[in-house]
């Protein structure tokens, strides 16, 4: 077990003890916002058949400014057997395949309708308004590559090549335990020395927010055996993912280390010289993570999204680290830390650059300082002072708005 450790050490542990994303097979429709998991190749060449792009006329070349006869018409979805030839032509629709014999297509727009047929401009590319067979991609070519985000138009390309099932990577299953005698459910009336439970839904929200699903919502005593509890009901909902709230300090009744040792969880990692976040602790069981996240809000808040973020986009088979960017601060910051610092941001748009306007607040329990944060920026131990408008760095939390 590791303790202590620097920030930096204790996500590259977390990812190292992060087993290899499962895979499943689903339809297309549901693996939009998935990363495949597998290379989709061309079933047949793409467009399948010279495609006109144009309503118009199939012609030949030799043809260009004389008026020829129209010998019939070919509509999408049509396979013909007219042919063109020199001194005739085919009227055709977007989206039909080309009769034999096609060197162009001419747009009706283009042409002059006569009696005896239609006159086609002086000046016509071989090939134009064509697509030629294959030209998009050919048979057995990559059209999807494995780690690849399914978007709607990813949706779109699995369809055209009859894919039924496709290989993603499965999301991990998330369970939130929030821990502590204190707590009320956010619907109940607190007692005078009881608090709502407000770390379940917040992590419940980050959970959702990185793109999984709703996770079960726990909430355990503190005791052995209600903690024993709550661990077995996240076993049964097949967390791959526990997320424990709160009971991981140095109190009396912090009693999550001792509850997921007797779980069966092997500890690798306690206490991380950060602020906020400082007990964090972290154990595994199998492929199941256990993740010890500090009670106070904004600590877990943190922690989320520095840890349990990174794992589980990994599971999800995505690269871990999160979306960085860099911005301007928009008003000086002094920091004066023993540990590293992290600071919830709130980042805007501001012409070309990134306004970055640090949190800060009473403590890691005063989430009503920064409800809007969507960043957070990292300040090195020791005193820094930074003036309004200095190029900062920030992680997203969430995705990047
Ligand atoms: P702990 O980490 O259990 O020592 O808790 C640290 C602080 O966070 C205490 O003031 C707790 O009351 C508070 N806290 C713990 N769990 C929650 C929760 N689920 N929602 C809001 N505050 C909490
Ligand atoms: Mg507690």
């Amino acid at each position: 077990m590791e303790r202590g450790i620097s920030p930096e050490r204790a996500l590259e542990l977390v990812l190292a003890e992060t087993p290899a994303g499962r895979v499943a097979e689903v339809s297309p429709a549901n693996a939009l916002g998935l990363v495949v998991a597998e290379t989709v190749t061309a079933d047949r060449d793409y467009p399948p058949f010279a495609r006109a792009m144009m309503d118009g006329y199939a012609v030949r070349l030799a043809d260009a400014g004389r008026t020829v006869p129209v010998v019939g018409e070919v509509a999408a979805g049509q396979n013909t057997d007219l042919a063109v030839a020199p001194g005739n032509c085919v009227s055709i629709m977007t989206g039909a395949p080309c009769p034999a014999g096609t060197e162009a297509v001419v747009p009706k727009e283009q042409v002059v309708l006569e009696e005896r047929g239609v006159r086609l401009p002086a000046g016509i590319e071989g090939g134009q308004h064509v697509a030629p067979q294959g030209s998009e991609v050919r048979q057995g070519e990559p059209v999807l590559r494995e780690g690849t985000v399914v978007t709607p138009l990813g949706v779109g390309v699995l369809a055209s090549v009859g894919c039924q099932r496709v290989r993603v990577f499965d999301p991990p299953r998330v369970a939130v335990i929030a821990t502590g005698d204190e707590l009320v459910p956010a619907g109940a009336p607190p007692g005078p020395a009881q608090i709502r439970n407000s770390n379940g839904p917040m992590l419940a929200a980050a959970v959702r927010r990185i793109g999984l699903a709703e996770p079960a919502l726990l909430h355990a005593r503190d005791t052995l055996e209600s903690l024993a509890a709550a661990l077995a009901e996240a076993d049964a909902a097949r967390a791959d993912l526990v997320l424990l709230s709160g009971g991981v300090s140095a109190g009396r009744y912090d009693l999550v280390p001792e509850a997921v040792a007797a779980h069966g969880a092997t500890i690798l990692l306690h206490k991380v010289t950060q602020k906020p976040g400082k007990p964090l602790f972290f154990a595994r069981k199998g492929t199941q993570l256990l993740f010890g996240l500090p009670g106070n809000p904004l600590s877990s808040h943190f922690c989320f999204h520095r840890y349990v973020a990174a794992a589980a986009r990994l599971l999800a088979g995505r690269p871990p680290e999160p979306p960085t960017d860099r911005g301007v601060l928009a008003s000086p910051l002094e920091t004066s830390s023993e540990r590293t610092l992290f600071l919830t941001a709130r980042v805007e748009r501001e012409g070309e650059r990134w306004r970055v306007t640090p949190w800060v607040t009473r403590g890691s329990a005063d989430h009503f300082g920064c409800p809007d944060a969507n960043a957070y920026i990292t300040c090195p131990p020791g005193t820094h002072r930074l003036e309004a408008g200095t190029p900062i760095d920030f992680e997203w939390m969430g995705e990047p708005r």
